[in-house]
Parts: structure tokens; sequence; C-alpha cells
């Protein structure tokens, strides 16, 4: 037995800090069949928020009608009121930035493709016309001295176009980034890829000029690949790493039902390699088994079935 934490045993050439950007709230739960009570997904958040995570992605001002899971936005985001953690929101276009704002957040995400196909299915538009949809979101959320995260998904692989090229997703990021966005999250939306194929992704966005520091790491753990792709990822120098409560949220696009990285399975990681985090993975890891009660089934992280295992 552990005692419920890891061996710490430090790692050569690894940042001794990283920032974990929460997206179970939104990522997780609007991948998940259940739709959750607003008032539960107020719990879920402040739990979150105790657990010691810093960035938590609240909700998503898409169309109701799109996400029924998120329709909830307006009741759900004036409830988490003086959490101390940052609170970024989902915005797909010009009308999800004015219900974001009218409520106050100060941190918005927009939501790009890196190919066609997913463009075309996920918003309706070309990569093109989602850039330009983009362009005045990102434009007036700065001008209003928002933070703006710029997600691109199907940075490896796709479920209809098969392995992205990598020139291809750094044209994308380049463009994204060009918006005006203050960080860019690279999502394997359907976990295909590995290490080596991040650390060349990362090193062809230095070489175009985007910054590594204003990179996070969103990877899916479809294949079991997460960790170590996130590994190369943090010997490259990135710090932001996006992972999901209990790895809440399947992805609907890829045919396993694994999505998200756990955040439990990152916070073991990173703990053993003894990287701050500022998470408690007690506390985190009794939040998941409490939200998996709500959602009817077993969290799918390893380290939360693990550490509740004496319970269970
Ligand atoms: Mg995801």
């Amino acid at each position: 037995m552990t005692g419920g934490l890891p061996m710490e045993i430090p790692g050569a050439g690894l940042p001794p800090r990283v920032r974990i950007h929460e997206v179970g709230p939104r990522d997780g739960l609007q991948n998940e069949k259940t739709v959750v009570p607003t008032e539960i997904k107020a719990e879920f958040v402040r739990r979150l928020a105790g657990a010691g995570l810093s960035t938590i992605e609240a909700t998503s001002f898409v169309h109701p009608k799109w996400v029924p899971q998120l329709a909830d936005a307006e009741a759900l985001f004036p409830m988490l009121d003086g959490l101390g953690a940052t609170l970024p929101v989902l915005v797909p276009n010009a009308r999800g930035l004015d219900r974001a704002m009218a409520l106050g957040a100060r941190r918005i995400a927009v939501f790009g493709s890196a190919t066609e196909t997913f463009a075309a299915r996920n918003l309706n538009r070309t990569i093109a016309e989602s850039l330009a949809m983009f362009e005045p979101v990102v434009a007036r959320a700065r001008e209003a001295g928002i933070h703006v995260r710029g997600y691109l998904s199907m940075c490896f692989g796709d479920p209809w176009e098969g392995p992205v090229p990598v020139a291809q997703v750094v044209q994308v990021a380049k463009q994204l980034m060009d918006l005006g966005c203050d960080e860019l999250s690279l999502g394997d939306t359907i976990g295909v890829a590995t290490p080596g194929h991040v650390l060349s992704l990362l090193a062809a966005l230095n070489e175009k000029g985007v910054r590594t520091d204003t990179i996070g790491v969103h990877f899916h753990d479809t294949y079991g690949q997460a960790l170590a792709n996130t590994l190369a990822a943090l010997q490259h120098g990135v710090t932001t790493v996006d992972a999901s409560a209990g790895g809440l949220g399947g992805c609907p696009y890829a045919k396993s039902a694994t999505g998200n990285l756990a955040t439990e399975d990152l916070v073991w990681m990173l703990h053993g390699l003894g990287i701050e985090t500022g998470v408690d993975l007690g506390r985190l890891t009794a939040t998941s088994v409490w939200m998996a009660e709500q959602l009817g089934r077993p969290s799918p992280s390893r380290t939360v079935r693990a550490l509740s295992h004496k319970e269970s």
C-alpha cells in the first residue's frame, strides 16, 4: 500500500509546476449521456475547487439544442461565484460570447478544428468559415480584457480523414493564435497520438512562432497513450495540461468509451515526479467517486479505482 500517494522521485528536465486545466464539468459532462441537475454540477465544481484545482472549465454557452447536457449555463455560472478558481467557459460564436459576458465571465474558449471533415460535422462550416466566425468573438473578448483559449481538435488523427499532417495542424493553429488567442489547446480528440508525434507537432509549432508557454495539451486515453504523450509534452516544456476528473466524458467520435485523460491519473504521475499541482489527490478522488454515484456508473480512471478500491 502506498497510503494513497505515489512515491516521489523527481525526473530530469521537467517543469517544477504544472497547471491542470480541469475540463470535467464542461468537456466531461457534455459527453455523458446523463443530464446532471444544475445543483449537482455546482457542487461538483465547488468540490473540484476545494480539491485545489485552480482552473475549472465550468460550462458552455453553446445553443442548448446542440448540447442539452449544458443547457443550464445561465443558471449554473452565477452559482459558482467566489470559489477562488478561474472558471473559463466555452463560447461557440458571438451569441455565446454575449451570454457569457452578460454573466461576467473573465475567461472564454473557442473550439476550432484542424480538419475540414470535423469542422463540417461539428461546426457546420469550413475551417476558414469557422476562423472568420471566431475573429470578432476573440477581438471583442480581448477588448474587454477577457482571456481567450483556442481549442484545436483533431490535431493528430481524425476518424474520417485518418492521420492529420503536422503541417496542416500548424497552419490552422497559427491562424487561430493570430486571431489573438492567449492560449492554444492541442486536442487529440480520438486519442491516437503517440509521443514522437506530439514532439514533432510541438517543435513545428515553435518553428512557426507559437511559443511553448502558450500551449496546453489535451489528450484522450482511447489507446492508453495519454500519460506517455503528456510526459513527452512536459519534457518539451509544456506546463498546461487538460484533464477531466474521474475521466468523465467519452468522445462520441471515438469508437471506444474511453475519452479524456483522468485528472487523478495525471496527478498520480505528476506528484510521483515531484511536480507541484496544488491538487489534493484524496479530495479529488472522493469527488470523482461521488460524481460517479450521481451518474450511476463507475469512474473509468484507474487511479480512482485503485484509491477507492477498499471502500467498494
Ligand atoms: Mg476532451
